[in-house]
């Protein structure tokens, strides 16, 4: 009896692991057929300066419209696509549409900076460089308009290589910040030699703001921010509040569904271009 229940088991076992890998399988194949049947787009969240309340900048977050499983938001195909050659292939087309997005708001005297989220596995090798730099050179913009976003895990496991990248990107003008910062490695021996130029304090302790504990990180992000001379932007800002607690403890951006919800680049355009 115990072998039979053991077998069925095995048997469940077996098919979810194959159900598993198909989708996978089919994420990845299908993301291709996204880029080139027009079916990712963009949303924009703005990113505001804690002292004049300007937005200074926004943040460029994925969508997908899914012919059959509809809209879909980065939960349902990031992961897969980040396991996978397939993100890829995505940040080659958030790079040629970050910088069409930016000269278009250049030329209408938008000064603006866009940022998008990159991968570890675009920092394995030179193609993002590569792509950026031919794209500087089709699409001439003030590379000071683009910052990339990277979870500090995908610097610090592959440290030599993600590290050259990054700063070779800095050199060509691009900025370059940590996001999710308090949540990876948010070792101090790393962070004297990440070349970066702002943090993003994860949402998770902007959250916690308003009870001391939360605080507590939080200034602490800040003062090590300032320390090490960079930037810092709190994430997932939703009340006043926080608004307060953040200013009065020097944090100079702020982000988050208070001010707005990321919307669609038209509604965005509509709202801030002149
Ligand atoms: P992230 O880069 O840390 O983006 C912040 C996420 O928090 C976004 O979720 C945003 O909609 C959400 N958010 C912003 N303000 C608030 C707030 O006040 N409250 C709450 N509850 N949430 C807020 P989203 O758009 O679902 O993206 C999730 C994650 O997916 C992103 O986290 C990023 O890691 C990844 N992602 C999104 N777009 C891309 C992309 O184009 N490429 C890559 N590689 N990853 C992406
Ligand atoms: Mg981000
Ligand atoms: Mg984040
Ligand atoms: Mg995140």
């Amino acid at each position: 009896k115990a072998k039979q229940a053991g077998g069925a088991c095995v048997a469940f076992f077996t098919q979810d692991i194959l159900v598993e890998a198909s989708s996978r399988l089919t994420i990845a194949a299908e993301l291709k057929r996204a880029i080139t049947e027009n079916e990712l787009e963009l949303y924009l969240q703005p990113q505001l300066d804690t002292l004049t309340g300007e937005v200074v900048g926004a943040e460029a977050l994925l969508r997908w419209n899914h012919p059959v499983k509809g809209f879909l938001t980065p939960a349902a195909f990031i992961d897969v696509a980040e396991q996978t050659r397939a993100i890829r292939l995505v940040t080659g087309w958030l790079v040629k549409e970050a910088f069409s997005i930016i000269r278009r708001w250049e030329s209408a005297g938008l000064e603006l900076f866009l940022s998008f989220n990159i991968s570890a596995l675009d920092l394995a090798d030179n193609e993002l460089l590569e792509r950026m730099t031919e794209e500087l050179r089709r699409q001439p913009i003030n590379p000071a308009n683009i910052e990339l976003e990277i979870v500090e895990s995908a610097i610090i496991e592959n440290f030599q290589s993600a590290s050259a990248i990054l700063s070779k990107l800095r050199e060509m003008g691009f900025h370059v910040a940590i996001d999710d910062f308090g949540t990876g490695y948010s070792s101090l021996a790393y962070l004297d030699k990440l070349p970066v130029d702002k943090l993003k304090i994860d949402r998770e302790f902007t959250s916690k703001l308003e009870s001391g504990e939360g605080a507590g990180i939080v200034k602490s992000i800040i003062d090590l921010a300032a320390n090490f001379k960079l930037r810092v932007l709190a994430e997932g800002v939703e009340t006043y509040e926080q608004e307060q607690l953040l200013r009065s403890q020097g944090c100079n951006r702020v982000q988050g569904f208070y001010y707005s919800k990321p919307i669609p680049l038209t509604d965005f355009e509509r709202k801030y271009l002149p």
